[in-house]
């Protein structure tokens, strides 16, 4: 295993459509072991196969059991509700932002070996799954919000809100 690096910024890998999983290989095995390494140095919470420059459909998503489901050619089959928080990524370094997702997904993927399988997810997890797989159709979190905070300016908004209370 290894950690691969995480890409960020403005690399045009992050807006690229990826193409489905059709061999599950080693190679697979492989990206999928060293995508779990990376996501635990990162102390993030998932992790999309074009971040570290890689473009298949493989996302990792920690739920809230704290597992790290291993998704490959991921769907949404379902969602319901609606939700408003703060989202980060990890290429995107130190911003966050507001974004609506459904409070409630179903996902259908399949796994390392090809099986299909289906899982769930609320609140933080529903909110993982969207931004997820959103990368793997090039598209960024930023996309959707109005407005991108640094920590700083996080903090700065807490504390006013505690001074309004
Ligand atoms: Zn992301």
């Amino acid at each position: 295993m290894a950690i691969r690096t995480i890409i960020t910024g403005d690399d045009p890998v992050l807006n690229k459509a990826c193409h489905p999983v059709t061999k599950f290989d080693g190679k697979l095995a492989d990206l999928l072991d060293d995508m779990r390494e990376t996501l635990t140095q990162a102390n993030g919470v998932g992790l999309a196969a074009p971040q570290v420059g890689i473009l298949r459909r493989v996302v990792l998503v920690v739920n809230g059991e704290g597992e790290m489901l291993e998704l490959v050619n991921p769907e949404i089959l379902a969602q319901k509700g609606e939700q408003d928080g703060l989202e980060g990524c990890l290429s995107v370094p130190g911003m966050w932002g507001y974004v609506k997702r459904p409070e409630w997904v179903r996902v259908k993927a399949q796994d390392r070996n090809g099986n299909w399988f289906e899982t769930e997810g609320t609140g933080l997890t529903a909110r993982c799954f969207c931004h997820e797989l959103a990368h793997l159709d090039g598209h960024l979190y930023t996309e959707l919000c109005e407005k991108l905070y640094t920590s700083e300016e996080l903090d700065q908004m807490m504390e006013e809100q505690e001074a309004d209370r």
